[in-house]
């Protein structure tokens, strides 16, 4: 069973159909029509007039209807109970397997101040920051006074790019933290916040691991995820442009062992922001698949829903031909979240009926998508990921190039969608020769025309 929707769904669907696996499929009400409920064996429908959004996240009931269909393992997806130890737990309560991390490793993992220290026990560098959630306004200023400005908020238990606030200025910190904590209360339902130095033109590299249950980890290379509106990634690449090969290594070796040390099985990610002067600091695990997951599998060849799969059935990593030595970086990837939203009206997402639809494809093209095709409606409840639009070539450029000309291909009517700002991220200078950190849409307004 998939406890989500949308392409990730499908995308398990894929992998288990492949391997000779039954899938069940869960829907809410206004999901009735929507694609991952046909691409699945047998579905269910879940959340009976609660809102869109809460019926993914009725515990109680997915479970239920687990036990009742027989199901043996659950996949989460990204997003919705994905990382939430809770539902890891009570999955294995009901005798269904979860497909991720033990629910301790979920918890610690969910908790940036846990995660935090253990990078830190690990060995692994940290952004400069406050030790444990910050308490009061007078402990931020004082941290500010101690370590400098700039520096960031960040909500102990936020996630997808929200809940953060650069303070630049002393006499603004007070403000931004009462702001701060006021907004991670309502957006996460806690308002525990901590402080980290703020990292100027960082690059975001992250690196892909996969554990066994054996106490096997290792990692599968790393993606550049630099290019981010609003902290929220948009273009990701494998593997990361020009970076030093020294660097690499260690930042592997880093990601690896922190895994190790806090006993982490299955897929997961580990994020990292590269300063120009070449220092890295960690700054959190993803204990999931992520939506990037994608050029990973491309660069590698290794199918990693299905190695999550078979990890959580008790296979060992080098049963599965996934050994460090055997895992290759071959050529460069380099996916493209393609949205439902308006880049000329500050990407206010649109909905409606796609009436044509004619995609990018042909060689090195890899398309994951859900409702994406003449006649799908596209609802205001979920959000707006499109199509995931993959190249793969033998380097940089040559991704680049590939991708350009299947972003052309595409012709969609009935809704808008973020197409031209694509292009104009893939034809930027900066973009092609590879050399962008997290500043670079913000500092480029002409990609929004
Ligand atoms: P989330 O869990 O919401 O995705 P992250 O901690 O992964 O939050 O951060 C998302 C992005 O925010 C990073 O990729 C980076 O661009 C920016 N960011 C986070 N922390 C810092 C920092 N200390 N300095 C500079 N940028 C940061």
């Amino acid at each position: 069973m998939v406890a989500n929707r949308g392409e990730i769904a499908i995308r398990v669907f894929r992998a288990c159909t492949e391997m000779n696996i039954r899938t069940v499929a869960i829907y809410s009400e206004q999901d009735m029509m929507h694609m991952h409920r046909q691409k699945a064996d047998e579905s269910y429908l879940i959340g009976k007039g609660l809102p869109p959004v809460a019926a993914y996240l009725n515990i109680p009931e997915i479970i239920h209807i687990a036990k009742e269909n027989g199901v043996d393992a659950i996949h989460p997806g990204y997003g919705f109970l994905s990382e939430r130890s809770d539902f890891a737990a009570a999955c294995i309560d009901a005798g269904v397997n979860f497909i991720g991390p033990s629910p301790e490793v979920v918890r610690k993992m969910g908790d940036k101040v846990e995660a935090r220290q253990a990078a830190i026990s690990a060995g692994v560098e940290v952004v400069p920051g406050t030790d444990g959630p910050v308490k009061s306004a007078e402990e931020a200023v004082n941290f500010c006074k101690d370590h400098g400005l700039p520096v960031i908020f960040k909500a102990a238990y936020g996630g997808g790019g929200r809940g953060m606030r650069v303070v630049r200025k002393l006499d603004e910190v007070k403000e931004n933290f009462n702001r701060a904590t006021s907004e991670a209360l309502t957006a996460f339902g806690n308002g525990s916040l901590f402080l980290e130095k703020f990292i100027e033109r960082p690059r975001h590299i992250e690196v892909q691991i996969i554990g066994d249950s054996h106490g096997s980890v290792i990692h599968l290379f790393e993606r550049d995820c630099s290019v981010q509106r609003r902290h929220q990634k948009v273009v990701e690449i494998a593997p990361a442009p020009h970076l030093d090969p020294v660097l690499r290594d260690k930042m592997t070796r880093d990601a690896v062992n922190l895994c190790k040390h806090v006993g982490y099985e299955n897929a997961g990610t580990v994020e990292f922001l590269l300063d120009n002067t070449g220092r890295y600091y960690f700054i959190e695990v993803n204990a999931r698949l992520q939506v990037e997951h994608t050029v990973t599998e491309e660069v590698t060849g290794v199918d990693l829903v299905q190695s999550q799969i078979r990890i959580a059935e008790g296979h060992k990593l080098e049963d599965l031909k996934l050994t460090q030595e055997k895992v290759k970086l071959n050529g460069c990837a380099i996916q493209c979240r393609m949205t439902t939203e308006d880049p000329a009206k500050q990407f206010q997402p649109d909905t409606g009926r796609i009436e044509v639809f004619r995609s990018g494809e042909g060689m090195g093209i890899r398309l994951d998508s859900a409702s994406a095709f003449a006649g799908a409606i596209v609802s205001p409840y979920y959000d707006s990921l499109l199509v995931k639009i993959i190249a793969k070539a033998q380097d940089h450029p040559s991704a680049v190039a590939k991708m350009l000309r299947a972003l052309k291909e595409f012709r969609i009517r009935g809704v808008k969608t973020n197409i031209p700002f694509l292009l104009n991220v893939l034809e930027n200078e900066k973009f092609v020769s590879g050399s962008v950190d997290t500043y670079f849409i913000d500092e480029n307004p002409q990609l929004f025309q």
